[in-house]
């Protein structure tokens, strides 16, 4: 009799009748998963003799890798920006409702606020795997306050900043603890922020160029300095102009140092960027694009009007306004509509569309050996999807997390 007992007893799980994303395709192949992490058969076959445990039917769904969210500012009514002493049970519902919309790990988005806010806010994010209790916890996205006043969007104009005199220590002095910051989304322009760049780089902390009005060039220098993502391209930036494309630029930029990539964010919902702008970037640098929500706290909400913290904001469908006005008040696409626009609006393939959720986002964070593929030893985090792209079952760690029911919810 074979046995599987050889190297672990931990049981195995084999998922059949499915086309997984592998190696840029889907192919029918079976995911094999033991403790966690996606297993190579072929060593499990000749090496262990072993076999399955439990075999999982998928009927002819597609297999994913999961979604990395890496720019959420909240959503189900939680907003991370807002200083509570409760703040992890809203990290929790978020990370627990997101599952259904196949995120497994994300980096909780807080706007430019003041110091006190972020000394509040920071110590209650734990950087955390994810499970039957929620998604994963990547760490911050800091999005500000080194940002530009021109181009604040939603932000408050009085906590922006500048860096002085110690640049990198203010920043430090801003935040009060690096510990469990992913991103930090500033304007380069801002005087001495090549040497934050350099710092928080050399730190492992990913820089990302936004809300700002930099030039070509003072982009080009930014992410020779480190620097390695745009935060929602075209939104909060100068807008393409052919003799200084500005950020935009990036995406063709042959300044660009030899052996690196220079990752964007796009809210895919259809409103806040034009499907052809979409078709833009897709074409002109399809391997960087990094599909974000840029969610606030009324996504996953009903219609109607809400109270958001000291906003007021109707929702109709995936638009969202402050109450009694046609502004847009931020962004309330769930990641799965995200991809599924993309695919539409760009007319790429299943696979590209995935990746731009999965693998890119992973790569950005420098977390693909272990996320965003469903290469051997990856973390067994991935998606059962049909083939419009609707999540039919969430797993983490290779326990199931999510399942739509037989009525569709
Ligand atoms: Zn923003």
């Amino acid at each position: 009799m074979p046995s599987n007992k050889s190297v672990s007893d931990a049981p195995i799980a084999q998922f059949t009748n499915c086309r997984l994303l592998r190696g840029r395709r889907l192919q029918r192949e079976d995911l094999w998963v033991r403790e966690g992490k996606i297993l190579n058969p072929e060593k499990l076959f000749f090496d262990e003799k072993g076999s399955a445990d439990v075999q999982l039917d998928c009927k002819g769904c597609i297999l994913a890798p999961g979604f990395i969210d890496v720019q959420i500012n909240g959503g189900f009514g939680v907003d991370f920006s807002l200083a509570t002493d409760d703040f992890r049970s809203g990290i929790d519902l978020v990370g627990r409702k997101i599952l259904s919309h196949g995120v497994t790990s994300f980096c909780p988005t807080l706007v430019t606020s003041p110091p006190s806010v972020y000394h509040q806010i920071l110590p209650q994010i734990d950087v955390r795997n994810g499970g039957a209790h929620g998604a994963g916890v990547l760490g911050a996205h800091m999005e500000g306050p080194f940002i530009s006043k021109e181009k604040k969007g939603a932000h408050p104009e009085h906590c922006i900043r500048t860096f002085e005199e110690n640049a990198f220590q203010d920043l430090l002095a801003t935040y009060g603890s690096l510990d469990c910051v992913r991103i930090v989304t500033l304007a380069p322009e801002i005087k001495r922020s090549s040497e934050v760049i350099r710092e928080l780089t050399k730190r492992g902390i990913c820089v990302s160029l936004g809300h700002s009005v930099a030039n070509l060039s003072q982009a080009e220098e930014a992410v020779q300095h480190g620097a390695t993502f745009i935060t929602h391209l075209f939104n909060a930036m100068l807008p393409f102009h052919h003799r200084d494309p500005g950020i935009v630029g990036l995406l063709t930029s042959d300044k660009i140092p030899a052996g690196r990539r220079v990752f964007y964010g796009m809210i895919s919902d259809g409103i806040h960027t034009n499907p052809a702008a979409l078709r833009i970037a897709h074409r002109a640098h399809p391997k960087g694009m990094v599909l974000v929500t840029d969610a606030i706290a009324g996504m996953g909400l009903a219609p109607g009007r809400h109270t958001l913290g000291q906003q007021v904001v109707e929702i109709d469908g995936l638009n969202t306004y402050i109450a009694g006005t046609k502004t847009l008040s931020g962004s309330v696409a769930t990641m799965d509509t995200c991809v599924r626009h993309f695919l539409e609006a760009t007319g790429c393939s299943v696979e590209t569309a995935l990746e731009a959720a999965s693998l890119h986002p992973a790569q950005l964070l420098g977390i693909e050996d272990r996320k965003g593929t469903l290469n051997y030893d990856s973390d067994a985090d991935f998606l059962m999807l049909d083939d419009s792209l609707h999540v039919q079952a969430t797993y983490i760690a290779g326990e199931e997390v999510w399942r739509r029911d037989a009525l569709g919810m």
